[in-house]
């Protein structure tokens, strides 16, 4: 059973974050840390409007079961919850300031 729920996370965690097994905000690489966000919306909604399992080992094998669906990123708690308070991580609110400092950097 645990090497299960292990083998999933693995698939979901990497399929969400490109293989990096990264905070999509701020890069922490910590596995202990890292959560699925649902992009859009509010997971008690999607939890209770489609069924979606708000989070953890019920939400990994419901992504796979499903396909791995668009519509999910690999964020930290931390970036997690400050998004859920702020509207947006705060390390965003940094970066954008910061980068409104600089020119546009298109580096493609
Ligand atoms: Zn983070
Ligand atoms: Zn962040």
């Amino acid at each position: 059973m645990m090497k299960r729920n292990r083998r999933i996370k693995y698939q979901v965690f990497g399929h969400y974050s490109n293989w990096t097994f990264a905070c999509s905000c701020c890069g922490v690489t910590e596995r202990e840390f890292l959560t699925i966000d649902h992009v859009a919306g509010d997971a008690n909604k999607t939890s209770r409007e489609f069924g979606i399992p708000r989070g953890g080992s019920p939400l990994y094998s419901w992504l796979l079961k499903s396909g791995l669906p668009p519509g999910f990123e690999v964020v930290c708690m931390n970036c997690n919850s400050s998004k859920w308070k702020h509207g947006e991580c705060v390390h965003k609110k940094m970066n954008r300031s910061a980068s409104d400092v600089g020119q546009s950097d298109s580096n493609h």
